[in-house]
């Protein structure tokens, strides 16, 4: 059996009922195939890959919190502190009720690679909490927030791990958490990014993912003979990182289609309007049936169904395996030329070959939305001088972040013969630098 073959079976036996883990280590051990076939005896002496499937540290605990009729709740939570080997553990924290464990290490182990990607000195983590914060009280948010760290300070610092927002984790809950770090550890530092502006945030923060997508599928575009000026574009998703992808993609001169959220979505054929959208998920927390009451030209469907909108470009920026084999079939029956992932994994594998196979271009989420994490590590560094960019500044740094991983991939993928295959690119370009840096630092 190969190195990588035995190195995924062992990871399926002892991590059983973690299929989205085992879904992101096959995919980046198939793609690595190549680098580690040419390595193999080195790599299985050191036991690299063995290290690299492993979690440095997992904390699992409990976060016991009172709701506003005074019963009490817990929730299970997680910290997963995967890969230090280039900078201290970076990756958000994600708030909902479908994280468990597995979920936690399949976000985990992709951040390394994509945190290798950005070129920033950061490794990978990820954390959360089965906890959902829709429909709870501002109130409730904050005891949960404030019992989630009162667990969570002991093992986190500015230049240890230093998380960050995900899904269910926004501004709120970011301010919720660093004032009760501060409190009991009793230091002001950038333990925690995405804060808000008045306490060290960066400006920029709440738009770099989507932002950051935008400009590497602009270079991805380009590099293959595209503009994406006048191209009609399907998104799904309406949280953080839809809406600033579908911001950036309108200022780009492109059409935004669609929107979706966890029961429903909207097809808006005049462009969708940002300022509604931004108004009902950012300030009232509404559904999207809001939309498609004040705005005659949307269309509110009840369930999934973005993929089936003829489309140039889609970009999956809501969750996790949203993109299925037989939305890809539609994508490609519909003349989509390019998918770029804004979410992490949203596409199957099974999705992600289809397109690969009719030639569709595909970059996938450990590179494509790398900017929000680049755009944290910004921050990071803003913390440390005590001092703050302006916002043209830390968007500037973004996007030649975006052209430059956009390029190592390519890059990448050049060399190792499998040109224009965006995903074994980022894989082996993400990989390479960990794993010198692993080896340089002895067996630890
Ligand atoms: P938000 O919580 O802001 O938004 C998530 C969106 O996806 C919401 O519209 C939500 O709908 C929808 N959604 C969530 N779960 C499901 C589900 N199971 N089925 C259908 N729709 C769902 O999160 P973000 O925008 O921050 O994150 C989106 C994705 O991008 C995630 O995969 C995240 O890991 C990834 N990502 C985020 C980064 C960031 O900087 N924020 C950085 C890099 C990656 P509803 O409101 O109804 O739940």
């Amino acid at each position: 059996m190969s190195y990588v073959d035995e190195v995924y079976s062992m990871v399926v036996e002892k991590n059983p009922a973690q299929p989205e883990f085992h879904q992101a280590v096959k995919e980046v051990l198939e793609s690595l195939r190549p680098v580690i076939d040419a390595n193999e005896e080195k790599y299985r002496k050191d036991a690299l890959l063995e290290r690299i499937v492993t979690p440095e540290r997992q904390l699992l605990f409990r976060v016991p919190w009172v709701d506003d009729q005074g019963q009490v709740h817990v929730n299970n939570a997680f910290r997963v502190q995967f890969n230090g080997a280039i900078g201290p553990y970076k990756g958000g924290l994600r708030l909902h009720p479908s994280v468990n464990l597995g979920i936690i290490k399949f976000l985990g182990f992709e951040q390394i690679f994509k945190n290798s990607l950005t070129g920033l000195p950061i490794g990978g983590g990820k954390g959360g909490a089965d906890f959902d914060p829709k429909g709870r009280s501002d109130r409730e948010v904050m005891a949960f927030c404030q019992s989630f760290m009162t667990e969570l300070c002991k093992y986190i610092g500015a230049d240890t791990d230093v998380p960050a927002g995900d899904i269910g984790t926004g501004a709120r809950e970011i301010g919720y958490m660093f004032g009760q770090y501060k409190r009991i550890r009793g230091v002001y530092e950038g333990v925690l990014t995405g804060k808000g502006l008045s306490y060290g945030g960066s400006l920029a923060r709440k738009e770099a993912t989507g932002f950051g997508l935008l400009y590497l599928t602009e270079e991805m575009l380009k590099a293959n003979g595209h503009d994406i000026a006048g191209k009609t574009v399907v998104v799904s998703g309406s949280g953080n990182v839809a809406i600033y992808a579908a911001q950036k993609a309108q200022e780009l001169g492109a059409k935004v289609v669609t929107a979706s959220d966890s029961t429903g979505w909207i097809y808006d054929p005049e462009g969708i309007d940002l300022e509604l959208l931004k108004e009902i998920k950012e300030v009232k927390r509404a559904r999207l049936t809001e939309y498609a009451a004040k705005r005659s030209s949307a269309h509110y469907h009840e369930g999934r169904g973005v993929w089936s909108v003829k489309c140039d470009i889609a970009l999956p920026c809501a969750t996790q395996n949203e993109l299925l084999l037989e939305d890809a079939k539609l994508l490609v029956a519909n003349g989509c030329i390019a998918v770029a992932e804004g979410a992490n994994m949203p596409t199957t594998m099974d999705a992600t070959e289809y397109l690969q196979a009719s030639k569709v271009l595909f970059a996938p989420g450990k590179a494509a939305n790398a900017g929000g994490v680049a755009t944290s590590a910004l921050e990071m560094s803003q913390n440390s001088e005590r001092l703050s960019w302006s916002f043209e500044e830390v968007d500037s740094q973004l996007k030649n972040i975006m052209i430059n991983i956009f390029r190592s991939l390519d890059q990448a993928a050049k060399e190792y013969g499998m040109a224009g295959n965006y995903v074994a690119g980022a894989n082996i370009a993400g990989f390479l630098k960990v794993a010198d840096a692993m080896t340089a630092q002895g067996i630890v």
